[in-house]
Protein backbone atom coordinates (compact mmCIF):
# COMPACT_ATOMS: atom_id res chain seq x y z
CA UNK A 1 0.00 0.00 0.00
CA UNK A 2 2.74 2.76 0.93
CA UNK A 3 4.22 1.84 -2.34
CA UNK A 4 0.92 2.76 -4.17
CA UNK A 5 0.67 5.91 -2.60
CA UNK A 6 4.28 7.18 -2.89
CA UNK A 7 3.91 6.07 -6.61
CA UNK A 8 0.50 8.11 -7.18
CA UNK A 9 2.77 11.07 -4.74
CA UNK A 10 5.46 11.01 -7.91
CA UNK A 11 2.62 11.13 -10.41
CA UNK A 12 1.02 14.02 -9.05
CA UNK A 13 4.53 16.20 -9.20
CA UNK A 14 5.50 14.92 -12.99
CA UNK A 15 1.59 16.56 -13.62
CA UNK A 16 2.67 19.80 -11.96
CA UNK A 17 5.69 19.60 -14.09
CA UNK A 18 4.13 18.47 -16.68
CA UNK A 19 1.21 21.80 -16.92
CA UNK A 20 4.12 24.40 -16.07
CA UNK A 21 6.29 23.43 -19.09
CA UNK A 22 3.29 23.64 -21.04
CA UNK A 23 3.01 27.17 -20.04
CA UNK A 24 6.64 27.51 -20.82
CA UNK A 25 6.42 26.63 -23.82
CA UNK A 26 3.20 28.62 -25.25
CA UNK A 27 4.99 31.74 -24.78
CA UNK A 28 8.21 30.77 -26.10
CA UNK A 29 6.72 29.98 -29.05
CA UNK A 30 4.88 33.10 -29.94
CA UNK A 31 8.19 35.05 -28.63
CA UNK A 32 6.12 37.77 -27.00
CA UNK A 33 7.89 40.03 -25.08
CA UNK A 34 5.89 41.46 -22.10
CA UNK A 35 6.58 45.34 -21.51
CA UNK A 36 6.21 47.48 -18.31
CA UNK A 37 3.61 49.98 -19.48
CA UNK A 38 5.99 52.50 -19.21
CA UNK A 39 8.49 51.39 -21.10
CA UNK A 40 5.78 50.63 -23.99
CA UNK A 41 5.02 54.45 -23.52
CA UNK A 42 8.56 55.43 -24.36
CA UNK A 43 8.69 53.82 -27.47
CA UNK A 44 5.38 55.22 -28.79
CA UNK A 45 7.16 58.65 -28.38
CA UNK A 46 10.20 57.11 -30.04
CA UNK A 47 8.20 56.34 -32.69
CA UNK A 48 9.52 51.96 -32.85
CA UNK A 49 5.74 50.89 -32.47
CA UNK A 50 3.87 49.91 -35.57
CA UNK A 51 0.65 48.32 -34.32
CA UNK A 52 -1.38 48.11 -31.33
CA UNK A 53 -4.37 46.69 -30.49
CA UNK A 54 -6.00 47.82 -27.07
CA UNK A 55 -7.97 45.26 -25.25
CA UNK A 56 -10.14 45.57 -22.50
CA UNK A 57 -6.97 44.40 -20.35
CA UNK A 58 -4.22 43.77 -22.37
CA UNK A 59 -2.19 45.77 -24.87
CA UNK A 60 -0.49 44.13 -27.57
CA UNK A 61 1.51 44.66 -30.93
CA UNK A 62 4.06 44.76 -32.83
CA UNK A 63 7.28 47.01 -32.97
CA UNK A 64 9.08 48.52 -35.84
CA UNK A 65 11.62 46.20 -37.46
CA UNK A 66 15.02 47.11 -36.74
CA UNK A 67 18.29 46.52 -38.40
CA UNK A 68 18.06 43.81 -40.62
CA UNK A 69 15.54 41.95 -38.77
CA UNK A 70 12.78 41.18 -41.02
CA UNK A 71 9.90 39.44 -38.41
CA UNK A 72 8.04 42.38 -36.49
CA UNK A 73 8.55 42.11 -32.79
CA UNK A 74 5.62 41.32 -31.13
CA UNK A 75 4.87 42.26 -26.99
CA UNK A 76 2.50 42.50 -24.98
CA UNK A 77 1.66 44.95 -22.03
CA UNK A 78 -1.10 46.02 -19.02
CA UNK A 79 -3.56 48.44 -20.48
CA UNK A 80 -3.54 51.37 -17.64
CA UNK A 81 -6.49 54.02 -17.62
CA UNK A 82 -4.18 56.99 -19.59
CA UNK A 83 -6.14 59.15 -20.96
CA UNK A 84 -3.58 60.55 -23.33
CA UNK A 85 -2.87 57.29 -24.83
CA UNK A 86 -4.70 57.88 -28.22
CA UNK A 87 -3.95 61.23 -28.79
CA UNK A 88 0.01 59.83 -28.46
CA UNK A 89 -0.63 56.95 -31.11
CA UNK A 90 -2.26 59.09 -33.03
CA UNK A 91 0.21 61.81 -33.04
CA UNK A 92 2.95 58.87 -33.52
CA UNK A 93 1.57 57.73 -36.40
CA UNK A 94 0.61 53.95 -34.82
CA UNK A 95 -2.16 52.29 -36.33
CA UNK A 96 -4.81 50.95 -33.57
CA UNK A 97 -7.75 49.23 -33.57
CA UNK A 98 -10.06 48.41 -30.14
CA UNK A 99 -10.36 44.66 -29.80
CA UNK A 100 -13.12 42.56 -27.70
CA UNK A 101 -10.27 40.52 -25.98
CA UNK A 102 -11.85 36.59 -25.61
CA UNK A 103 -10.22 35.16 -22.81
CA UNK A 104 -11.37 31.44 -24.14
CA UNK A 105 -8.02 29.96 -25.28
CA UNK A 106 -6.32 31.43 -22.41
CA UNK A 107 -9.18 29.52 -20.10
CA UNK A 108 -8.65 26.34 -22.09
CA UNK A 109 -4.83 26.50 -21.83
CA UNK A 110 -4.42 27.66 -18.27
CA UNK A 111 -7.75 25.53 -16.81
CA UNK A 112 -8.50 22.66 -19.23
CA UNK A 113 -5.20 21.74 -20.11
CA UNK A 114 -3.91 21.00 -16.70
CA UNK A 115 -7.36 19.41 -15.69
CA UNK A 116 -7.71 16.60 -18.74
CA UNK A 117 -3.86 16.22 -17.78
CA UNK A 118 -4.67 15.44 -14.50
CA UNK A 119 -7.64 13.41 -15.94
CA UNK A 120 -5.66 11.65 -17.96
CA UNK A 121 -3.09 10.14 -15.42
CA UNK A 122 -6.05 9.37 -12.66
CA UNK A 123 -7.48 7.25 -15.13
CA UNK A 124 -4.51 5.73 -16.06
CA UNK A 125 -3.57 5.37 -12.38
CA UNK A 126 -7.14 3.86 -11.86
CA UNK A 127 -6.72 1.50 -14.13
CA UNK A 128 -3.18 0.01 -13.02
CA UNK A 129 -4.66 0.12 -9.80
CA UNK A 130 -7.83 -2.14 -11.01
CA UNK A 131 -5.29 -4.99 -13.33
CA UNK A 132 -2.67 -5.30 -10.17
CA UNK A 133 -5.27 -5.32 -7.36
CA UNK A 134 -7.67 -7.20 -9.19
CA UNK A 135 -11.11 -6.06 -7.76
CA UNK A 136 -10.78 -2.00 -6.68
CA UNK A 137 -12.78 -0.70 -9.30
CA UNK A 138 -14.63 -4.68 -10.03
CA UNK A 139 -15.76 -5.82 -6.38
CA UNK A 140 -16.92 -9.32 -6.87
CA UNK A 141 -16.27 -9.83 -10.04
CA UNK A 142 -13.13 -12.30 -10.67
CA UNK A 143 -12.49 -12.81 -14.04
CA UNK A 144 -9.08 -11.25 -13.51
CA UNK A 145 -8.30 -14.26 -11.15
CA UNK A 146 -9.99 -17.23 -12.01
CA UNK A 147 -7.58 -19.17 -14.63
CA UNK A 148 -9.53 -21.07 -17.22
CA UNK A 149 -7.54 -23.77 -19.43
CA UNK A 150 -9.75 -25.19 -21.93
CA UNK A 151 -6.33 -27.00 -23.46
CA UNK A 152 -4.07 -28.82 -21.20
CA UNK A 153 -1.39 -30.67 -22.26
CA UNK A 154 -0.16 -31.94 -19.17
CA UNK A 155 -1.02 -36.06 -18.76
CA UNK A 156 -0.30 -38.19 -16.24
CA UNK A 157 2.78 -38.99 -17.92
CA UNK A 158 4.69 -35.84 -16.99
CA UNK A 159 3.98 -36.81 -13.30
CA UNK A 160 6.02 -39.62 -12.17
CA UNK A 161 6.34 -41.51 -8.99
CA UNK A 162 3.61 -40.83 -7.56
CA UNK A 163 1.57 -44.05 -8.80
CA UNK A 164 -0.71 -44.72 -6.41
CA UNK A 165 -2.17 -41.25 -6.32
CA UNK A 166 -2.04 -41.73 -10.03
CA UNK A 167 -4.17 -44.91 -9.64
CA UNK A 168 -7.22 -43.06 -7.12
CA UNK A 169 -7.19 -39.90 -9.84
CA UNK A 170 -7.98 -42.63 -12.60
CA UNK A 171 -11.56 -42.96 -11.39
CA UNK A 172 -11.94 -39.14 -11.58
CA UNK A 173 -10.91 -38.92 -15.08
CA UNK A 174 -12.86 -41.80 -16.38
CA UNK A 175 -16.46 -39.73 -14.78
CA UNK A 176 -15.18 -36.70 -16.40
CA UNK A 177 -14.85 -38.48 -19.43
CA UNK A 178 -18.38 -40.04 -19.44
CA UNK A 179 -20.20 -38.82 -16.77
CA UNK A 180 -23.35 -40.91 -18.20
CA UNK A 181 -22.14 -44.34 -17.21
CA UNK A 182 -22.02 -43.35 -13.74
CA UNK A 183 -24.46 -41.88 -13.44
CA UNK A 184 -26.55 -44.61 -15.41
CA UNK A 185 -25.79 -46.83 -12.78
CA UNK A 186 -26.49 -44.69 -9.50
CA UNK A 187 -22.95 -44.97 -8.65
CA UNK A 188 -21.69 -42.05 -5.98
CA UNK A 189 -19.38 -39.70 -7.54
CA UNK A 190 -16.50 -38.11 -5.08
CA UNK A 191 -17.72 -34.42 -5.19
CA UNK A 192 -14.38 -32.93 -3.54
CA UNK A 193 -10.58 -34.09 -3.65
CA UNK A 194 -8.40 -33.16 -1.41
CA UNK A 195 -4.45 -33.69 -2.69
CA UNK A 196 -2.43 -33.69 0.27
CA UNK A 197 1.50 -33.70 0.42
CA UNK A 198 4.51 -31.77 1.41
CA UNK A 199 5.39 -28.75 -1.04
CA UNK A 200 6.85 -29.32 -4.63
CA UNK A 201 6.04 -33.11 -5.10
CA UNK A 202 3.92 -32.89 -7.63
CA UNK A 203 0.30 -31.52 -6.44
CA UNK A 204 -0.48 -28.70 -8.53
CA UNK A 205 0.72 -30.74 -11.20
CA UNK A 206 -1.18 -33.45 -10.65
CA UNK A 207 -4.51 -31.67 -10.58
CA UNK A 208 -3.44 -30.48 -14.00
CA UNK A 209 -2.74 -33.49 -15.09
CA UNK A 210 -6.14 -34.87 -14.37
CA UNK A 211 -7.52 -32.02 -16.30
CA UNK A 212 -5.40 -32.36 -19.24
CA UNK A 213 -5.80 -36.49 -19.18
CA UNK A 214 -10.04 -35.59 -19.37
CA UNK A 215 -9.79 -33.38 -21.85
CA UNK A 216 -11.56 -31.13 -19.62
CA UNK A 217 -11.25 -27.13 -18.59
CA UNK A 218 -9.42 -26.30 -15.67
CA UNK A 219 -10.60 -23.29 -13.16
CA UNK A 220 -7.89 -22.66 -10.50
CA UNK A 221 -7.73 -20.22 -8.44
CA UNK A 222 -5.25 -20.12 -5.31
CA UNK A 223 -6.19 -19.57 -1.86
CA UNK A 224 -4.09 -17.06 -0.86
CA UNK A 225 -5.72 -15.14 -3.74
CA UNK A 226 -8.80 -15.31 -1.71
CA UNK A 227 -7.32 -12.88 0.41
CA UNK A 228 -8.44 -9.45 -0.59
CA UNK A 229 -8.53 -5.97 0.10
CA UNK A 230 -12.55 -5.43 0.71
CA UNK A 231 -14.06 -7.75 2.73
CA UNK A 232 -16.46 -9.71 0.96
CA UNK A 233 -14.65 -9.72 -2.56
CA UNK A 234 -13.60 -13.52 -1.23
CA UNK A 235 -16.94 -14.45 -0.64
CA UNK A 236 -18.07 -12.77 -4.22
CA UNK A 237 -15.38 -14.54 -6.11
CA UNK A 238 -16.33 -18.32 -4.95
CA UNK A 239 -19.98 -17.50 -6.23
CA UNK A 240 -18.55 -16.66 -9.37
CA UNK A 241 -15.85 -19.29 -9.85
CA UNK A 242 -18.89 -22.12 -9.35
CA UNK A 243 -21.03 -19.77 -11.54
CA UNK A 244 -18.46 -20.20 -14.58
CA UNK A 245 -17.80 -23.90 -13.68
CA UNK A 246 -21.10 -24.73 -13.79
CA UNK A 247 -21.46 -23.39 -17.23
CA UNK A 248 -18.38 -25.26 -18.70
CA UNK A 249 -18.86 -28.51 -17.23
CA UNK A 250 -17.59 -31.09 -17.35
CA UNK A 251 -14.79 -28.91 -15.75
CA UNK A 252 -12.83 -29.20 -12.49
CA UNK A 253 -12.05 -26.40 -9.89
CA UNK A 254 -9.18 -26.27 -8.18
CA UNK A 255 -8.50 -24.43 -5.33
CA UNK A 256 -4.03 -24.41 -4.43
CA UNK A 257 -3.06 -23.62 -1.42
CA UNK A 258 -6.60 -24.87 0.26
CA UNK A 259 -5.20 -23.60 3.72
CA UNK A 260 -4.50 -20.45 3.31
CA UNK A 261 -8.39 -20.18 3.21
CA UNK A 262 -9.90 -22.53 4.93
CA UNK A 263 -8.03 -22.71 8.23
CA UNK A 264 -9.88 -23.23 11.40
CA UNK A 265 -12.46 -20.86 12.15
CA UNK A 266 -11.49 -19.14 14.69
CA UNK A 267 -8.04 -19.95 15.09
CA UNK A 268 -5.63 -17.43 15.47
CA UNK A 269 -4.91 -14.35 17.04
CA UNK A 270 -7.07 -12.63 15.03
CA UNK A 271 -10.41 -14.50 13.93
CA UNK A 272 -9.96 -13.39 9.95
CA UNK A 273 -13.81 -11.74 9.16
CA UNK A 274 -12.80 -12.11 5.49
CA UNK A 275 -11.19 -15.37 5.31
CA UNK A 276 -14.22 -16.85 7.52
CA UNK A 277 -16.87 -15.20 4.97
CA UNK A 278 -15.08 -16.53 1.86
CA UNK A 279 -14.77 -19.99 3.50
CA UNK A 280 -18.70 -20.21 4.28
CA UNK A 281 -19.55 -19.40 0.94
CA UNK A 282 -16.73 -22.18 -0.20
CA UNK A 283 -19.27 -24.50 2.28
CA UNK A 284 -22.31 -22.93 0.98
CA UNK A 285 -21.35 -23.82 -3.05
CA UNK A 286 -19.73 -26.91 -2.19
CA UNK A 287 -23.17 -28.43 -0.20
CA UNK A 288 -25.38 -26.47 -3.37
CA UNK A 289 -24.08 -27.87 -6.45
CA UNK A 290 -24.76 -31.77 -7.46
CA UNK A 291 -21.38 -33.22 -8.87
CA UNK A 292 -23.89 -35.18 -11.44
CA UNK A 293 -23.69 -32.17 -13.58
CA UNK A 294 -19.86 -32.78 -14.30
CA UNK A 295 -17.96 -30.60 -11.71
CA UNK A 296 -15.39 -31.92 -9.65
CA UNK A 297 -13.46 -29.73 -7.08
CA UNK A 298 -10.12 -30.67 -6.39
CA UNK A 299 -8.11 -28.80 -3.68
CA UNK A 300 -4.65 -28.91 -2.14
CA UNK A 301 -2.65 -28.11 1.32
CA UNK A 302 0.35 -29.37 2.75
CA UNK A 303 -0.50 -28.49 5.87
CA UNK A 304 -4.25 -30.08 6.33
CA UNK A 305 -4.14 -30.55 9.85
CA UNK A 306 -4.72 -27.09 10.25
CA UNK A 307 -8.32 -27.23 8.07
CA UNK A 308 -11.29 -26.21 9.21
CA UNK A 309 -12.77 -29.90 10.15
CA UNK A 310 -16.05 -28.50 8.02
CA UNK A 311 -14.34 -28.79 4.87
CA UNK A 312 -13.59 -32.24 5.82
CA UNK A 313 -16.89 -33.52 6.28
CA UNK A 314 -18.56 -36.00 4.42
CA UNK A 315 -19.86 -34.41 1.14
CA UNK A 316 -17.36 -31.98 1.09
CA UNK A 317 -13.57 -32.96 0.74
CA UNK A 318 -13.90 -36.29 1.97
CA UNK A 319 -11.80 -37.80 -0.08
CA UNK A 320 -7.83 -37.40 0.30
CA UNK A 321 -5.37 -38.51 -1.75
CA UNK A 322 -1.96 -38.48 -0.27
CA UNK A 323 0.95 -37.41 -2.54
CA UNK A 324 4.19 -38.46 -0.56
CA UNK A 325 8.05 -37.65 -1.33
CA UNK A 326 9.00 -40.05 -3.52
CA UNK A 327 10.86 -43.52 -3.19
CA UNK A 328 13.69 -44.39 -5.24
CA UNK A 329 12.51 -45.98 -7.74
CA UNK A 330 9.97 -42.52 -8.02
CA UNK A 331 12.65 -40.36 -8.02
CA UNK A 332 14.60 -41.98 -10.92
CA UNK A 333 11.13 -41.73 -12.37
CA UNK A 334 10.64 -38.17 -12.11
CA UNK A 335 14.55 -37.62 -12.81
CA UNK A 336 13.79 -39.49 -16.11
CA UNK A 337 10.64 -37.24 -16.91
CA UNK A 338 13.11 -33.93 -16.46
CA UNK A 339 15.73 -35.28 -18.14
CA UNK A 340 14.15 -35.48 -21.35
CA UNK A 341 14.56 -31.91 -22.07
CA UNK A 342 18.60 -32.37 -21.87
CA UNK A 343 21.41 -33.68 -23.62
CA UNK A 344 22.98 -36.21 -21.13
CA UNK A 345 26.46 -37.69 -21.37
CA UNK A 346 26.96 -41.49 -21.57
CA UNK A 347 28.64 -41.12 -18.02
CA UNK A 348 25.26 -39.49 -16.52
CA UNK A 349 23.94 -42.14 -14.28
CA UNK A 350 20.53 -41.16 -12.94
CA UNK A 351 20.41 -44.03 -10.58
CA UNK A 352 23.30 -43.53 -9.31
CA UNK A 353 21.70 -39.34 -8.65
CA UNK A 354 18.37 -41.18 -7.44
CA UNK A 355 20.32 -42.97 -4.71
CA UNK A 356 21.74 -39.95 -3.37
CA UNK A 357 18.50 -37.82 -2.60
CA UNK A 358 16.40 -39.44 -0.11
CA UNK A 359 13.93 -37.00 0.75
CA UNK A 360 13.92 -35.16 -1.87
CA UNK A 361 10.54 -33.50 -3.57
CA UNK A 362 9.59 -33.80 -6.88
CA UNK A 363 10.40 -29.95 -7.27
CA UNK A 364 13.84 -30.17 -5.78
CA UNK A 365 14.63 -33.01 -8.51
CA UNK A 366 13.48 -30.97 -11.84
CA UNK A 367 15.89 -28.33 -10.03
CA UNK A 368 18.93 -30.89 -9.55
CA UNK A 369 18.18 -31.55 -13.73
CA UNK A 370 18.09 -27.85 -14.29
CA UNK A 371 20.74 -26.87 -12.04
CA UNK A 372 23.18 -29.35 -13.76
CA UNK A 373 22.02 -28.51 -17.48
CA UNK A 374 23.04 -24.71 -16.40
CA UNK A 375 26.53 -25.71 -14.97
CA UNK A 376 27.09 -27.94 -18.33
CA UNK A 377 26.66 -24.61 -20.18
CA UNK A 378 28.92 -22.82 -17.99
CA UNK A 379 31.21 -25.29 -18.67
CA UNK A 380 31.38 -24.82 -22.26
CA UNK A 381 29.83 -28.66 -22.56
CA UNK A 382 27.24 -30.14 -25.29
CA UNK A 383 26.32 -32.78 -22.74
CA UNK A 384 25.48 -33.07 -19.19
CA UNK A 385 27.68 -35.36 -17.15
CA UNK A 386 27.52 -36.86 -13.39
CA UNK A 387 30.06 -34.00 -12.68
CA UNK A 388 27.55 -31.57 -12.88
CA UNK A 389 24.66 -33.15 -11.64
CA UNK A 390 26.49 -34.54 -8.39
CA UNK A 391 27.59 -30.48 -8.38
CA UNK A 392 23.73 -29.60 -8.41
CA UNK A 393 23.04 -32.42 -5.97
CA UNK A 394 25.03 -30.32 -3.44
CA UNK A 395 23.64 -26.80 -4.41
CA UNK A 396 20.80 -28.30 -4.26
CA UNK A 397 20.97 -29.14 -0.42
CA UNK A 398 23.40 -26.25 0.46
CA UNK A 399 22.85 -23.52 -1.31
CA UNK A 400 25.09 -21.76 -3.94
CA UNK A 401 28.63 -22.08 -3.42
CA UNK A 402 29.78 -18.17 -2.29
CA UNK A 403 33.43 -18.02 -3.14
CA UNK A 404 33.68 -13.95 -2.87
CA UNK A 405 32.90 -14.31 0.35
CA UNK A 406 36.21 -13.76 2.64
CA UNK A 407 36.99 -15.44 6.09
CA UNK A 408 39.73 -14.49 7.62
CA UNK A 409 42.56 -16.65 8.89
CA UNK A 410 41.37 -17.54 11.98
CA UNK A 411 38.07 -17.86 10.97
CA UNK A 412 39.03 -20.28 7.77
CA UNK A 413 40.85 -22.43 11.00
CA UNK A 414 37.87 -22.26 13.19
CA UNK A 415 35.46 -23.28 10.63
CA UNK A 416 38.08 -26.02 9.29
CA UNK A 417 38.51 -27.22 12.85
CA UNK A 418 34.29 -27.53 13.35
CA UNK A 419 33.18 -29.52 10.34
CA UNK A 420 35.96 -31.84 10.72
CA UNK A 421 34.61 -32.16 14.31
CA UNK A 422 31.64 -33.04 13.02
CA UNK A 423 32.17 -35.26 10.03
CA UNK A 424 34.86 -37.08 12.05
CA UNK A 425 32.01 -37.63 15.09
CA UNK A 426 29.80 -38.94 12.03
CA UNK A 427 32.27 -41.32 10.78
CA UNK A 428 33.08 -42.51 14.33
CA UNK A 429 29.52 -43.17 15.28
CA UNK A 430 28.05 -46.73 13.68
CA UNK A 431 24.50 -46.00 11.78
CA UNK A 432 25.18 -41.92 11.20
CA UNK A 433 24.80 -40.63 7.83
CA UNK A 434 28.01 -41.55 5.33
CA UNK A 435 29.67 -38.51 5.48
CA UNK A 436 30.21 -37.24 1.35
CA UNK A 437 32.03 -34.24 1.40
CA UNK A 438 33.52 -31.53 4.01
CA UNK A 439 33.87 -28.28 2.37
CA UNK A 440 35.01 -24.64 4.24
CA UNK A 441 33.96 -23.37 1.24
CA UNK A 442 30.99 -21.06 2.68
CA UNK A 443 27.71 -21.79 0.57
CA UNK A 444 24.45 -20.54 1.10
CA UNK A 445 23.34 -17.34 3.76
CA UNK A 446 24.86 -18.06 6.30
CA UNK A 447 26.80 -21.85 6.54
CA UNK A 448 30.39 -21.02 6.24
CA UNK A 449 31.34 -24.29 6.03
CA UNK A 450 29.49 -27.80 5.72
CA UNK A 451 29.70 -31.58 6.45
CA UNK A 452 27.51 -33.32 3.53
CA UNK A 453 26.17 -36.40 4.94
CA UNK A 454 23.59 -38.41 2.69
CA UNK A 455 21.86 -41.23 4.29
CA UNK A 456 22.09 -44.23 2.11
CA UNK A 457 18.53 -45.53 2.28
CA UNK A 458 14.70 -43.81 2.88
CA UNK A 459 14.05 -43.85 6.34
CA UNK A 460 11.01 -44.12 8.35
CA UNK A 461 11.82 -44.89 12.17
CA UNK A 462 14.23 -43.72 13.83
CA UNK A 463 15.66 -45.79 16.94
CA UNK A 464 16.02 -43.63 20.36
CA UNK A 465 20.36 -44.64 19.42
CA UNK A 466 20.14 -43.00 16.63
CA UNK A 467 18.72 -40.00 17.58
CA UNK A 468 21.60 -39.61 20.48
CA UNK A 469 24.10 -40.30 17.41
CA UNK A 470 22.92 -37.32 15.57
CA UNK A 471 22.59 -35.14 18.64
CA UNK A 472 26.37 -36.49 18.54
CA UNK A 473 27.34 -35.19 15.42
CA UNK A 474 25.79 -32.17 15.62
CA UNK A 475 27.91 -31.11 18.90
CA UNK A 476 31.06 -32.50 17.29
CA UNK A 477 31.55 -28.69 15.57
CA UNK A 478 31.10 -26.69 18.84
CA UNK A 479 33.19 -29.43 20.77
CA UNK A 480 36.14 -29.47 18.55
CA UNK A 481 36.47 -25.60 18.79
CA UNK A 482 36.54 -25.55 22.58
CA UNK A 483 39.15 -28.14 22.46
CA UNK A 484 41.61 -26.73 20.03
CA UNK A 485 40.65 -22.92 20.94
CA UNK A 486 39.91 -22.86 24.61
CA UNK A 487 36.42 -21.64 23.76
CA UNK A 488 33.57 -21.91 21.44
CA UNK A 489 32.02 -19.25 19.11
CA UNK A 490 29.17 -18.19 17.28
CA UNK A 491 28.94 -20.57 14.42
CA UNK A 492 27.33 -23.27 16.20
CA UNK A 493 24.18 -21.71 17.17
CA UNK A 494 21.81 -23.16 14.12
CA UNK A 495 23.68 -26.93 15.35
CA UNK A 496 22.30 -26.17 18.96
CA UNK A 497 18.68 -25.18 18.10
CA UNK A 498 18.54 -28.23 16.04
CA UNK A 499 19.93 -30.49 18.82
CA UNK A 500 17.82 -28.86 21.61
CA UNK A 501 14.69 -29.09 18.73
CA UNK A 502 15.80 -33.24 18.69
CA UNK A 503 15.83 -33.70 22.45
CA UNK A 504 13.40 -32.31 22.96
CA UNK A 505 10.70 -34.43 20.99
CA UNK A 506 12.71 -37.47 22.22
CA UNK A 507 11.63 -36.49 25.67
CA UNK A 508 7.97 -35.14 24.41
CA UNK A 509 6.79 -36.88 21.51
CA UNK A 510 8.66 -40.06 21.59
CA UNK A 511 8.55 -40.92 25.05
CA UNK A 512 12.51 -42.05 25.21
CA UNK A 513 13.08 -40.70 28.35
CA UNK A 514 13.29 -43.28 31.72
CA UNK A 515 12.50 -40.40 34.01
CA UNK A 516 9.09 -39.05 32.37
CA UNK A 517 8.31 -42.48 31.21
CA UNK A 518 6.54 -43.76 27.89
CA UNK A 519 4.14 -40.72 27.45
CA UNK A 520 3.65 -38.63 24.66
CA UNK A 521 3.46 -35.01 26.52
CA UNK A 522 2.93 -33.31 23.18
CA UNK A 523 -0.71 -33.88 20.71
CA UNK A 524 -1.48 -30.72 19.40
CA UNK A 525 -1.76 -30.32 15.75
CA UNK A 526 1.94 -31.23 14.87
CA UNK A 527 2.58 -30.14 11.08
CA UNK A 528 2.73 -33.91 9.25
CA UNK A 529 5.08 -33.27 6.81
CA UNK A 530 8.03 -31.33 8.23
CA UNK A 531 11.03 -32.96 8.74
CA UNK A 532 12.56 -31.46 11.73
CA UNK A 533 10.89 -31.53 14.43
CA UNK A 534 9.25 -27.69 15.62
CA UNK A 535 8.93 -26.82 19.09
CA UNK A 536 5.55 -26.55 19.84
CA UNK A 537 3.65 -24.83 22.32
CA UNK A 538 3.47 -25.92 25.84
CA UNK A 539 1.02 -29.14 25.84
CA UNK A 540 -1.49 -30.12 28.66
CA UNK A 541 1.22 -30.39 31.86
CA UNK A 542 1.91 -28.98 35.22
CA UNK A 543 5.05 -26.59 35.75
CA UNK A 544 6.57 -29.79 37.55
CA UNK A 545 6.17 -31.80 34.82
CA UNK A 546 7.95 -28.98 32.77
CA UNK A 547 11.14 -28.11 34.77
CA UNK A 548 11.60 -32.08 34.38
CA UNK A 549 11.17 -32.17 30.70
CA UNK A 550 13.79 -29.19 30.76
CA UNK A 551 15.94 -31.66 32.85
CA UNK A 552 15.73 -34.09 31.19
CA UNK A 553 16.47 -32.15 27.43
CA UNK A 554 19.88 -31.06 29.92
CA UNK A 555 20.82 -34.70 30.30
CA UNK A 556 20.51 -36.32 26.77
CA UNK A 557 22.55 -33.54 25.65
CA UNK A 558 25.05 -33.12 28.54
CA UNK A 559 25.43 -36.87 27.95
CA UNK A 560 26.09 -36.81 24.50
CA UNK A 561 28.58 -34.23 25.36
CA UNK A 562 30.86 -36.17 27.64
CA UNK A 563 30.85 -39.23 24.89
CA UNK A 564 31.60 -36.39 22.47
CA UNK A 565 34.54 -34.91 23.85
CA UNK A 566 35.70 -38.28 24.69
CA UNK A 567 35.65 -39.98 21.48
CA UNK A 568 37.43 -36.45 20.14
CA UNK A 569 40.00 -36.46 22.56
CA UNK A 570 40.62 -39.75 21.51
CA UNK A 571 41.43 -39.15 18.07
CA UNK A 572 42.78 -35.55 18.45
CA UNK A 573 45.72 -36.08 15.82
CA UNK A 574 43.11 -37.25 13.46
CA UNK A 575 41.42 -34.14 14.25
CA UNK A 576 43.91 -31.49 13.72
CA UNK A 577 45.44 -33.51 10.79
CA UNK A 578 42.15 -33.44 9.02
CA UNK A 579 41.50 -29.89 9.84
CA UNK A 580 44.98 -28.96 8.34
CA UNK A 581 44.38 -30.89 5.07
CA UNK A 582 41.02 -29.49 4.89
CA UNK A 583 41.93 -26.19 5.44
CA UNK A 584 44.85 -26.13 3.10
CA UNK A 585 42.41 -27.79 0.24
CA UNK A 586 39.15 -26.30 1.49
CA UNK A 587 37.12 -29.40 0.27
CA UNK A 588 37.83 -32.99 1.07
CA UNK A 589 35.95 -36.51 0.51
CA UNK A 590 34.71 -38.50 3.20
CA UNK A 591 36.79 -41.16 2.19
CA UNK A 592 40.36 -39.10 2.63
CA UNK A 593 39.11 -38.02 6.15
CA UNK A 594 38.68 -41.84 6.57
CA UNK A 595 41.94 -42.49 5.38
CA UNK A 596 43.51 -39.73 7.69
CA UNK A 597 41.74 -41.49 10.70
CA UNK A 598 43.09 -44.80 10.19
CA UNK A 599 47.07 -43.73 9.76
CA UNK A 600 46.33 -40.98 12.68
P1 LIG B 1 3.22 -28.76 -5.16
O1 LIG B 1 2.02 -28.18 -5.77
O2 LIG B 1 2.99 -30.13 -4.59
O3 LIG B 1 3.93 -27.89 -4.21
P2 LIG B 1 4.14 -28.56 -7.83
O4 LIG B 1 3.12 -29.34 -8.56
O5 LIG B 1 4.01 -27.09 -7.88
O6 LIG B 1 4.25 -29.04 -6.33
O7 LIG B 1 5.57 -29.00 -8.36
C1 LIG B 1 6.54 -28.08 -8.77
C2 LIG B 1 7.34 -28.63 -9.94
O8 LIG B 1 8.13 -29.73 -9.53
C3 LIG B 1 6.47 -29.17 -11.04
O9 LIG B 1 6.13 -28.15 -11.94
C4 LIG B 1 7.35 -30.22 -11.70
O10 LIG B 1 8.25 -29.63 -12.61
C5 LIG B 1 8.16 -30.72 -10.52
N1 LIG B 1 7.56 -31.94 -9.97
C6 LIG B 1 7.09 -32.08 -8.72
N2 LIG B 1 6.63 -33.32 -8.52
C7 LIG B 1 6.80 -33.99 -9.67
C8 LIG B 1 6.51 -35.33 -10.08
N3 LIG B 1 5.95 -36.22 -9.25
N4 LIG B 1 6.84 -35.69 -11.34
C9 LIG B 1 7.41 -34.80 -12.17
N5 LIG B 1 7.70 -33.54 -11.84
C10 LIG B 1 7.41 -33.12 -10.61
MG1 LIG C 1 1.43 -26.22 -5.57
ZN1 LIG D 1 28.13 -27.10 12.57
Amino acid sequence: MNKKISFSIWYVFLAIWAVILVHDLIHALQKIEELPYSEFRQLVVAGKVAEVAVGSHTLTGTLKPEGDAKEPKLFSTIRVEDQDLVRELNQHGVKFVGVIETTFWRDVLSWILPAAIFGAIWYFFIRRLGQTQGGFMQVGQSKAKIYAETDIKITFADVAGVDEAKEELREVIEFLKTPEKFTRLGGKIPKGILLVGPPGTGKTLLARAVAGEAGVTFFSISGSEFVEMFVGVGAARVRDLFEQAKLKAPCIIFIDELDALGKARGMGPMAHEEREQTLNQLLVEMDGFDPRIGVILMAATNRPEILDPALLRAGRFDRHVVVDRPDKIGRLAILLVHAKQVPLGPDADLENIAAMTPGFSGADLANIINEAALLAVRRGKDLVGISELQEAVERVIAGLEKKNRVLNKMEKERVAYHETGHALVAISLPGSDQVQKISIIPRGVAALGYTLQLPTEDRFLMTKSELENKIAVLLGGRIAEEMIFGEASTGAQNDLVKTTDIAKSMVKAYGMSERLGTITLERERQPQFVQIPVASEKGDYSEETAREIDCEVRRIIDEQYERVTQLLEQRKAALVEGARVLLEREVISGSELRAIMDTH
